[in-house]
């Protein structure tokens, strides 16, 4: 008897060892894991990759944020979005998801002597780059649009805005950022992941709890849509990469580009084919990488260091321009491009 008794016990107490190490395996594996997930929303792929406790949960939320925040707030393409009805009634009041954002926004157009422009919706559809009506508008369409557009024709106070007839809001160059520090301040700091990297078509959030990790982002080669021609190593912020080769179309060996001048209507010609900008900020960096490009190297690195930002500038001929802060952290991986 007493011998059974004891063959029970061992068995109970193996089993529960069993239980314990299957329980800490299943439990490590649900909330330590690294994860990753991807999808498509504000027309471009989107990447979420994450490290630490609870980070398949938060990554769902941060999908189902990202669409419901382009769908419901910033996309012009949907109807029922905050973003179209302002255009349609030619005004309201904005959300936090907005009004948080826009003196930034209103600042950095000032700032960069209106090279940032948030009002070119209609501008951009009378081009139609990117779509099968691409077309190089007359002067007379052009001129007509540019004169509904323009930051400085919006009214603003209090979160309400209003804007004349013809104008069309347009976040395409800055609500990817907005969405980055959207995500950082109320998912990021407030879940237990350790590090993560989310992509938003050009724009990076790059985000850790420990201080001074680092992380290496590829900047992309304008010549080449699945290759790097430089890599960046730096610590936790946001990189925004705005290139000529993203939307265009050609015609007569000219390159017209989805970036536009706001002064002429036209595709920018700065000389640049591409712009980065590395910045705490997700907006700033977003709405930076479009400015400066608009404005060209020299121009572009004075507004990225009011910003506190840093800047890697690609010309026309495949010379890289870095600003300081950077100097000794970019590496050029492609010989058709040379560090100035
Ligand atoms: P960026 O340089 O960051 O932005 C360029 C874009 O900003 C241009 O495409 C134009 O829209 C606008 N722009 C041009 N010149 C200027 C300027 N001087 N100042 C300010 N803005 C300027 N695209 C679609 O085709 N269909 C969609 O349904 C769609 N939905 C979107 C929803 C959201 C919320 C966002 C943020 C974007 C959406 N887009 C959509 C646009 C698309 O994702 C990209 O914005 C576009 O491809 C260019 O982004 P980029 O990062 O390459 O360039
Ligand atoms: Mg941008």
């Amino acid at each position: 008897m007493k011998k059974s008794v004891g063959k029970t016990a061992k068995a109970i107490i193996a089993a529960v060892i069993v239980i314990a190490i299957i329980g800490t395996v299943f439990t490590y594996r649900l909330y330590s894991r690294e994860f990753s997930s991807s999808f498509t929303a504000m027309d471009t792929y989107i990447t979420l990759k994450a490290k630490g406790v609870g980070c398949k949960d938060t990554l769902d939320e941060v999908e189902n944020f990202v669409k419901d925040y382009s769908d419901n707030v910033l996309s012009r393409h949907i109807e029922t979005s905050e973003v179209s009805k302002i255009n349609a009634n030619g005004g309201g009041t904005f959300s936090s998801g907005i009004s948080d954002y826009f003196d930034l926004l209103l600042e950095i157009s000032r700032e960069s002597d209106g090279a940032f422009d948030f009002t070119l919706g209609a501008l951009s559809d009378l081009w139609g780059i990117g779509t099968e009506n691409a077309k190089i508008p007359t002067d007379k369409e052009i001129k007509s649009v540019l004169f509904c557009s323009g930051v400085d024709k919006i009214f603003y106070k209090n979160g309400k805005i209003s804007i004349p007839e013809g104008m069309s809001i347009d976040f395409g160059a800055a609500g990817k950022g907005m969405a980055l520090d959207e995500i950082k301040t109320k998912y990021l700091e407030k879940s237990k992941i350790s590090r993560a990297v989310f992509s938003l078509g050009g724009s990076i959030l790059l985000y850790s709890t420990k201080e001074n990790d680092t992380f290496t982002v590829g900047i992309r080669n304008p010549d080449e849509s699945n290759d790097y021609m430089a890599v960046l190593t730096v610590n936790e912020g946001c990189v925004s990469t705005s290139g000529s080769y993203e939307r265009y179309f050609e015609e007569d060996g000219v390159r017209y580009h989805h970036i536009f001048d706001p002064k002429t209507g036209y595709p920018a010609q700065s000389g640049l084919v591409s712009v980065t900008i590395y910045s705490e900020s997700g907006t700033v960096s977003d709405a930076l990488s479009t400015a400066c490009f608009v404005l060209g190297a020299e121009k572009g690195a004075a507004l990225a260091k009011k910003y506190n930002c840093e800047a890697v500038f690609i010309d026309t001929e495949g010379f890289v321009t870095v600003t300081d802060g950077l100097k000794d952290k970019i590496e050029i991986t492609n010989d058709n491009y040379t560090l100035r």
